[in-house]
């Protein structure tokens, strides 16, 4: 099968899992420990936390360890950065604290955001999204208020690939005195992320979204950034997120992100070739196809194509049968069949949002199979079209 849902989870790559086995072999302390093995592993650990900061535009001289927070990926990290933005803020809370957040995000800044609003009695506001899926910034001024504890808007969106405008969101917030975090999942590893220049308070990031393990993630902070844990237990990353830290995870993230590094160039020109080839082919196979936020900045990998007089799930199962893996609607949650709240928020028409499918290519992705893919999917949405 040809696999092109890297949105949802991408491969680990060989040399990661070296690396960790490697790791896992030779770590064979707990970080917290004091005898030498512990200290191996806690120097192993703190190695990586520096390189990864480092890579993601930290300035690492006098950054404190605990302003990046490893955790178990990117729903921890977003849970973590609300919750923990929102309960550090000014004591005594505001009468009426409100949160923020863009339409557009993922379920695990969505619900988490939902539920704080509902425990805290504080009012969710949301931040609308135009046609093209991005944010609309002339909103998020009248939005803020002192009440406004933080806000959350995602960098890239899994769904559509679109890059919001986040520094220019982190200059009005900060002039509004309002901590700003950004989900970078789906940026991290596929285009370059500078938090200091992004400007933000918090960025989260998950490192199965670059070829890096399952089940690690970070929360970064900016310095001096004060948050509130969610777990409670050891001491562990200044009781930030206290359980024992995995140095071999740790180096898993760590190596997957210098492998994009030190051919991210190359792989986003690759991977922006192939995605403009692969749409020029389908466009062409299926004239009312629509390219989803076609017309703004894009990740080079992510495809999201209206295949409009189609059904979403109908083609998502058939292009399984030929071989072919993506996702639609909410796709992280497969098996979901509500349509997509991002572009029903982007207020596009029903034939779009019930025909549009996710295609997401990934580092290994060759010319050949996105040719194959291509035939594929032309193929399937014939017959679905005679069948119908
Ligand atoms: N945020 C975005 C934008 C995502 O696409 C995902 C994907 O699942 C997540 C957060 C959650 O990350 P994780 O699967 O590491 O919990």
């Amino acid at each position: 099968p040809i696999y092109l849902d890297h949105n949802a989870t991408a491969p680990i790559l060989p040399e990661v899992a070296d690396a960790m086995r490697e790791a896992s072999l030779r770590y064979r302390g707990n970080p917290a420990s004091q005898h030498d093995a512990g200290r191996q592993a806690r120097r192993a650990l703190e190695q990586a936390r520096l390189r990864i900061a480092e890579m993601l535009g930290v300035r690492t001289t006098g950054m404190d360890a605990d302003q990046l927070i490893f955790t178990s990926g990117g729903t921890e990290s977003n849970n973590l950065a609300l919750h923990g933005l929102q309960r550090a803020g000014a004591s005594p809370p505001p009468a009426d604290p409100h949160l923020l957040i863009s339409a557009i995000e993922h379920p695990s800044i969505a619900r988490p955001a939902e539920h704080l609003a509902a425990t805290s009695a504080a009012t969710l506001q949301t931040l609308g999204i135009d046609a093209h899926g991005l944010i609309r910034l002339d909103e998020l001024t009248p939005l803020l208020t002192p009440a406004t504890r933080v806000a959350s808007i995602m960098l890239a969106s899994n769904e559509t690939g679109v890059i919001q405008p986040i520094a220019a969101a982190a200059e009005i917030c900060r002039r509004h005195g309002t901590p700003l975090h950004t989900d970078a999942t789906q940026a991290v590893g596929k285009i370059p992320v500078d938090f200091q220049a992004l400007g933000v308070d918090a960025l989260t990031a998950t490192a199965h979204k670059f070829h890096g393990p399952l089940g690690v993630g970070i929360l970064l902070l900016r310095h001096g950034v004060k948050l509130e844990p969610a777990l409670f237990g050891g001491f562990q990353q200044a009781a930030l997120r206290p359980g024992t830290e995995s140095a071999p995870l740790a180096i898993g993230m760590q190596t997957a992100l210098e492998l994009w590094q030190r051919e991210a160039t190359d792989r986003r020109a690759r991977m922006t070739a192939l995605r403009d080839q692969f749409e020029q082919t389908l466009l062409a196979g299926w004239p009312a196809a629509v390219v989803i936020g076609g017309q703004a900045p894009r990740l080079p990998h992510t495809s999201n194509i209206a295949l409009v007089g189609l059904n979403r799930q109908a083609l998502v199962m058939a292009l399984d049968l030929a071989g072919v893996a993506c996702s639609s609607g909410s796709a992280c949650a497969s098996g979901s069949s509500e349509p997509s709240p991002t572009l029903l928020a982007m207020g596009l028409p029903e034939a779009l949002v019930s025909s549009s499918v996710r295609f997401s290519l990934g580092a290994t992705t060759t010319p050949a199979e996105i040719d194959e893919a291509a035939r594929r999917i032309l193929n399937v949405c014939n017959n679905l079209r005679r069948a119908g």
